[in-house]
């Protein structure tokens, strides 16, 4: 292909910058099938109920754009950071092309979006896990908007609210990634010293290195139904320990069951809690 039209091609598949999505919007697959119950559903219809099927109720997945438009007040989101990006710190085989082919699918940086916005017109701070983006791992990127948007929150004295979903560390930046775990948890205990409130949304999956981090030591956790939480996920628990685990056992249900999560709400219900959370904090 001659190389003005590669890069007209580029320029179509490659998806517009966060932001014009956010305001715009822009309609997937015609049809998608339904995670929990595979029936085949009309995207339109599936948008209009946020995606959230109409037979069975399960909770697909949503990107980070998705999530924003869902949460905040129009047009409110300004992104911070749009650019920061790995150094790829152990010359990872092929990782600089993943990177570079998750960028272009998900039209973000890495698998963590953050920045200020409102929300029923009180300014917070506000993260959001891209599942899409290596499912949503937390490696040196993510670590990093995760620290600054708790350093802004406490600057701002605005409360932070952070969209917690991914597979856990990434394995690409080793002992780097690792290290995220401490930082961010240093990180919301500062934001707790200065006496900021800070909400976590678990949507599925919510597992493994961001579980044990940031995301369970929130002051307030509301979290998706059926959405898979837990350290490891329960397929790796049962082949390592040789054991059965109960059904239901690593769900957002059980863990509200157990004291561990505060709030189990369906994903229309988020944002109206969210504003009177925001309304009660003041
Ligand atoms: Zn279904």
């Amino acid at each position: 292909m001659p190389s003005k039209a590669k890069k007209a091609s580029a320029r179509k598949t490659a998806k517009a910058p966060l932001r014009e999505r956010v305001m715009k919007g822009v309609p997937d697959d015609l049809w998608v099938k339904c995670t929990g119950c595979s029936t085949m559903l009309y995207s339109k219809e599936l948008e209009q109920s946020l995606k959230v099927c109409q037979k069975c109720g399960y909770h697909l997945r949503l990107s980070a754009e998705e999530r924003i438009r869902l949460l905040v007040d129009e047009g409110s989101f300004q992104e911070r950071d749009t650019d920061l990006t790995t150094q790829d710190p152990l010359s990872f085989p092929s990782y600089k092309k993943d990177i570079a082919r998750y960028r272009k699918q998900t039209g973000c940086a890495d698998s963590m979006v953050w920045g200020e916005a409102t929300i029923g017109e009180r300014a917070i701070i506000l993260g959001v896990s891209e599942f899409g983006f290596m499912g949503g791992s937390m490696g040196s990127v993510m670590g990093e908007k995760v620290v600054r948007a708790a350093e802004e929150a406490a600057i701002k004295r605005q409360p932070l609210v952070l969209v917690c979903s991914g597979g856990g560390a990434r394995m690409h930046e080793g002992i780097i990634s690792l290290m995220q775990m401490a930082r961010t948890t240093a990180a919301m205990a500062r934001l707790a010293d200065a006496k900021v409130p800070y909400i976590a949304i678990f949507a599925d999956p919510m597992l493994a290195g961001i579980a044990a981090s940031f995301a369970f030591i929130a002051d307030i956790i509301i979290a998706e139904p059926g959405a898979i939480v837990g350290f490891a996920g329960p397929r790796v628990v049962e082949q390592a320990y040789r054991i059965k685990l109960p059904p239901g056992s690593m769900t957002a249900e059980f863990h509200l069951a157990h004291g561990m999560v505060d709030m189990v709400l369906a994903r229309r219900e988020i944002r109206p809690m969210l504003v009177r959370l925001m309304n009660i904090l003041r």
